[in-house]
């Protein structure tokens, strides 16, 4: 497996794992409502769907990264990676994580104290299926300038915090052997699928101290796109022209298959998330809504063929 795939598989994993918590998260959230739970049982609940979830097993993942990056740089280490590039900390996930579990909880309780005065519950809590997705995106995301983004959802937000701690892991273990051999050229594998950002970088090699003119300063990559969230190239150190590869993944078709795969994915978490609202109606026994979520999801398998 390369570096990439690895990167590439392991945030795919963590992302659906939150994602599937998300759903079931919020099927709770309207069966509890609907069967007039207090809060603390509501919370119960919640913790049962959280428990257990894994994002530690990224040092099982830096394990493999680092002996995976060590056979491509023909290096044999066992020591501790030098850590050029601060890792993201633990608590970063934890934060994050309390950000949304606090909102979802604080709309738990703000919806129930407005129940009692309702009539119909059913339709009443219907109206608040596609809002709940609102509060989901709960986590604001700074660009690096310190500009609020966006706001994220926890699936999104920690499956990228995981991608850049991948990310960083690779890089140092890769400076880390530069260092250990006293090399200056470093080498950006070119993968398919690569995002516009670093499509232009991919493939070429670099210069690491900028003191080889024939090369681009590899800083000069990094501080052009290469290494953007959810980036996932990995550079490794150059040997010989062996390494350089004749497929670039920078043709235009290239391009177009990334939009695709971008889109191809967001449908199908579109999908998943119609599905679980589907189910919230039944329960409500919104019969109008039942039918409207159907068609969506028809038109949505459709545009997913179609592409
Ligand atoms: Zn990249």
């Amino acid at each position: 497996m390369r570096p990439d795939e690895l990167i590439g598989n392991s945030v795919e994993v963590l992302k659906n794992n939150y994602y599937k918590r998300m759903l079931q998260t919020k099927q709770l959230f309207f069966k509890c409502l609907q069967e007039n739970k207090t809060l603390e049982e509501f919370n119960r609940e919640f913790a049962k769907i959280w428990e257990g979830l894994e994002y530690r097993f990224m040092n099982t993942r830096k394990k493999e990264l680092e002996t995976l990056i060590d056979e491509l740089n023909k290096v044999s280490l066992d020591d501790k990676t030098k850590e050029f590039l601060e890792l993201i900390s633990q608590s970063r996930f934890d934060e994050a994580f309390k950000k949304y579990e606090n909102t979802i909880k604080k709309y738990y309780q703000n919806r129930l104290s407005t129940i009692d005065n309702v009539e119909d519950i059913d339709s009443y809590l219907s109206n608040f299926v596609s809002k709940y997705d609102d509060y989901q995106a709960s986590i604001p995301y700074f660009t690096k300038s310190g500009l609020l983004h966006s706001y994220r959802d926890i699936a999104d937000y920690s499956s990228m915090l995981f991608n850049t701690n991948l990310l960083r892991i690779a890089i140092n273990r890769t400076l880390y052997d530069a260092e250990y051999l006293d090399m200056d050229l470093i080498y950006i594998p070119a993968h398919n699928l690569s995002c516009q950002k670093c499509i232009e970088w991919q493939g070429k090699i670099f210069s690491k101290s900028g003191k080889d003119k024939r090369y681009p300063r590899l800083e000069e990559a990094y501080s052009n796109g290469l290494g953007h969230p959810n980036c996932k190239h990995v550079p490794v150190l150059y040997w010989d022209e062996s390494q350089i590869q004749k497929e670039k993944f920078n043709s235009n078709y290239w391009k177009d298959q990334y939009e695709i795969d971008q889109k191809k994915k967001a449908i199908q978490r579109e999908i998943s998330k119609k599905n679980t609202d589907l189910k919230i109606y039944k329960e409500l026994n919104n019969k109008t809504k039942i039918e409207i979520t159907k068609k969506q999801i028809k038109r949505l398998r459709l545009r997913l063929s179609e592409l």
